[in-house]
């Protein structure tokens, strides 16, 4: 899962990547508003965490921009607590959620699963591959009740490909999901990195199978 963090705040935005990356997502950081709005023209974020008091482009701006290019990404607002005019305005404008400053990570992290559920509607706690069972939460994968060895990117990918179970899943939107701005992975890594979990499913039962030309595919399952 994708996230884009919008916040100017260094102390706050180097806290709030940390947390969020411990917690399993990707996340990059924009430190401005037009850095975020430029963002969220090329990517298709899984969900947005917005501050409002932003240089360049105020928070609000970013926002409606994004629902005026009928992009459904789910955005959770971080507001000051005297600013009830700017949480309205957030609602109106088509926030999802909202945070008060200071904020509690912990807090943060729950609000962005219970978003990200929505949004896919099939990421529950868990999501059932028979044989397998992917703890969305714990980040963590079963096999007959013991722990499936697999890396934070093999992790990753699976999840992204059983999210969209029975559709073609691109190359560039599997990179994505594994990596931010800050990495510098080129494209055939998802090659090494599908390689890998390939055999690693397969030991299971469970193939990937390859587009050509379009990606990979996990196949619903009867
Ligand atoms: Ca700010």
């Amino acid at each position: 899962m994708r996230i884009l963090l919008v916040e100017d705040d260094v102390i706050l935005g180097n806290a709030t990547s940390i947390y969020l990356r411990n917690s399993g997502y990707v996340v990059d950081w924009a430190k401005d508003g037009k850095l975020a709005d430029s963002a969220l023209h090329e990517v298709d974020y899984d969900a947005v965490v917005l501050d409002l008091g932003l240089p360049q482009m105020d928070g609000l701006e970013v926002l409606k921009r994004l629902r005026t290019r009928k992009q459904t990404t789910s955005v959770i607002i971080l507001t000051a607590r005297d600013s009830l005019e700017d949480r309205i305005a957030g609602l109106d404008l088509g926030a999802d959620d909202y945070l008060i400053k200071p904020i509690k990570l912990a807090e943060l992290a729950a609000r962005l699963r219970a978003q990200l559920r929505r949004q896919h509607a099939v990421l529950a706690p868990t999501i059932e591959y028979p044989p397998l069972t992917l703890h969305t939460k714990d980040r963590l994968v079963t096999y007959q009740n013991q722990p499936f060895a697999l890396s934070p990117r093999e992790f990753s990918l699976l999840e992204t490909l059983l999210v969209r179970v029975g559709r073609v899943v691109s190359k560039e939107s599997l990179l994505g999901s594994i990596s931010d701005w800050d990495d510098s992975l080129g494209s055939n890594a998802i090659e090494v990195y599908m390689h890998r979990l390939r055999k690693k499913l397969l030991l299971v039962g469970i193939e990937i199978r390859t587009v050509r030309g379009l990606g990979y595919l996990l196949d619903k399952q009867n």
